[in-house]
């Protein structure tokens, strides 16, 4: 069962072409970039205004949510102010419960999204136990509501997007899938079937989550059912509620990335708790990332992958100190490029030296490992860091100091005692050594300069399955951009996918950025694949038309108070009509209910409701605190 057309070359999945309006997506279509209004559909000149921002900086699909009818009849309002400003880009109606506002916005605009999970179903959050007979009459029932919309869309050429979030999928499928990434592609299959019955072929399909992981296996399951099926829709990318600022991007990069690098993926959007004009360089970065220049030529994969792509399971590796095994991935800083290095250029990588108390203080974003190349360190380093070095600097400087390992190349290996604890350079292009798993400490740090990196970190993760080699493995990526943020977003898409695949026993990130960014990029992108969790993680949605407080200002003053309670996940969402069940896997939750009122969550539970919005940001810490979930801050 193949999600792709090969794992180690991109190609992209020849999906049909639809047309949305005036734009054609998928097939031979260059990837498509959107994003969504924040504005209140009612307020004509404010989306306007905000929908002309988007499109002047490249958005080329405008959608603005329907809550209900009288929203969806100011669509067309909208659509003729912006045909009177010269402005033909096609707009999307965002649908979730209403379906007679689908029914409107599909005479009005040029493509209409639909939510499987509540289009035809109310959320309970009940467990209810359908019998095949009662599953049969459900699905009966769909059909009769959804299938007026398949036909108007059919008879006025209007898209549709069925657009599946893990957050809200129906009790149905709930009772029978679970939570899980095959619920998420049966939901859009329950609808993609009723719009196949009426020969409707003009739909695009999402599989949307906060969480990588789920994102990345739901999209996989889809093409691989698609691919089976023999037509594949056109995939609308996007990693739901992804936040702000740097965690925004890294998590975007991630899941976005991981799929594009398979060739899956027809069009993006990037969902930012930022104004949405700003999603779309993010966007076109991730899109434009492919250099052709410099691949390195690939066979085709052939035969049995040995791990399963819909399914994380971590590779099992041999234990060496506190890398492999069960240990979370570690995090190596590179000081090598530095002349000398002193103490304060630890604090790059979360070492704060005190002069007056001679001591070390640790962030949270403590790298494990320093590498220091052929330079010497003339002072004693915290005991928690280990040190990398250049193997003949170690073998003059250091052989007998506790905590310093040497790094040695292929030509090294026979010069290295079979027990002694080194890290070997390797090039994914290198030959592995036949007599690898003979030496139990040597950790394996993979690189490459070539551009097709995900597929070369690939295939020797699939040659080390093979040959059953269990040397832990750091993946070495290295981007010289100047563009900090092209640094974050192209490092994230380079490695992500390996970590969601169980892939990597730690991650060395290089570049001509500060040291303080790589080193938290290195961190985030081991949080937005959840294999180390090393701050709190905000689940932000991006906010739309229905948002009832100024979501990125809270945000920000959410995170100025908890931003230090590592590992707590807490769901900011603008309103209560998809919020609880977008927040999905949160530990709290702030969820705007009407204006100027907060509903808080423990899970998914309401716990308060209706909490006054000046009070509600004291309230949610005073809701963490009894829960015995807060830290106080030395
Ligand atoms: S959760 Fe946020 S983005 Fe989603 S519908 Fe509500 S306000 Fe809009």
């Amino acid at each position: 069962m193949s999600y792709c057309l090969d794992l180690l070359n991109r190609k992209r999945i020849p999906t049909l072409e639809v047309s949305i309006g005036n734009l054609k997506m998928g097939g031979e279509n260059p990837i498509r970039l959107q994003s969504m209004t924040t504005t209140d559909t009612m307020d004509t000149e404010k989306s306007v205004e905000q929908s002309i921002r988007m499109i002047d900086a490249g958005c080329e699909l405008v959608r603005l949510t329907a809550p209900s009818k009288n929203e969806a009849e100011n669509l067309g309002k909208i659509k003729q102010a912006l045909t009177e400003r010269g402005y033909s880009e096609p707009l999307v109606a965002d649908i979730h419960f209403t379906p007679n506002a689908a029914e409107i916005a599909a005479k009005l605009v040029e493509k209409v999204r639909v939510n499987p999970g509540n289009y035809a179903d109310k959320k309970k959050f009940e467990e209810i136990d359908y019998t095949d007979e009662s599953y049969q009459a459900e699905l009966r029932r769909i059909e009769e509501k959804f299938t007026p919309l398949v036909l108007l869309c059919k008879e006025n050429k209007t898209a549709m997007r069925i657009g599946t979030n893990h957050g809200s999928l129906s009790d149905r499928i709930l009772s029978r899938y679970g939570d899980t990434p095959e619920g998420m592609v049966e939901s859009a299959f329950e609808f993609i079937r009723i719009c196949e019955k009426n020969d409707f072929f003009n739909i695009t399909i999402s599989m949307k989550a906060s969480n990588t992981l789920v994102m990345v296996q739901a999209y996989r399951l889809l093409v691989s059912d698609m691919l089976k099926n023999g037509r594949c829709y056109p995939l609308h990318l996007g990693v739901t509620e992804a936040g702000d600022g740097e965690d925004g991007r890294i998590k975007s990069a991630v899941g976005i990335g991981a799929l594009l690098e398979d060739g899956i993926g027809d069009t993006i959007r990037v969902s930012l708790t930022e104004e949405p004009e700003f999603e779309i360089p993010v966007a076109r970065k991730l899109a434009e990332k492919f250099d052709l220049s410099s691949i390195y030529p690939l066979p085709q994969f052939e035969g049995e992958l040995p791990y399963n792509p819909f399914e994380y399971e971590r590779r099992s590796t041999s234990e060496i100190h506190n890398i492999g095994g069960k240990h979370v991935p570690v995090v190596v800083a590179d000081c090598s490029a530095k002349q000398t290095i002193t103490p304060a250029n630890f604090y790059g990588f979360g070492y704060n030296y005190s002069i007056q108390l001679d001591k070390w203080n640790l962030q949270d974003l403590a790298a494990d490992y320093v590498y220091i190349g052929q330079n010497t360190l003339d002072f004693e380093v915290p005991g928690t860091l280990g040190v990398i070095v250049d193997f003949t600097r170690w073998k003059e400087n250091y052989t007998s100091k506790a905590g310093f390992y040497p790094l040695i190349n292929l030509n090294d290996l026979n010069d290295l005692a079979k027990n002694q604890q080194a890290f070997l350079a390797l090039e994914c292009t290198d030959e592995l050594p036949l007599d690898l798993h003979e030496y139990s400490k040597l950790t394996v740090v993979l690189s490459t300069r070539f551009s097709n990196k995900t597929q070369l970190f690939r295939k020797v993760y699939i040659d080390l399955l093979n040959r059953k080699i269990t040397n832990p493995v750091i993946l070495k990526v290295e981007n010289d951009t100047t563009d900090s943020e092209t640094f974050q977003l192209y490092v994230s898409s380079d490695c992500g996918s390996l970590f969601i695949d169980g892939f990597g026993d730690g991650i060395w990130l290089k570049g001509t950025q500060p040291m303080t960014l790589i080193n938290s990029t290195a961190f985030g992108i081991l949080q937005a694949t959840r294999t180390r969790i090393s701050k709190t993680e905000y689940i932000s949605c991006p906010s739309c038309g229905r948002t009832l407080f100024d979501l990125q200002e809270t945000t920000a003053k959410i995170r100025a108070r908890t931003s230090h309670l590592k590992g707590l996940k807490i769901g900011i969402m603008g309103c209560i009509v998809n919020g609880p069940g977008e927040m999905a896997d949160a530990d709290y939750g702030y969820v705007g209910t009407g204006p100027g009122k907060i509903n808080l969550y423990k899970e998914k539970t309401v716990v308060r409701k209706n909490v006054p919005e000046e009070q509600a940001v004291q309230s949610l810490i005073e809701l963490i605190k009894e829960h015995g979930d807060w830290v106080e801050l030395v």
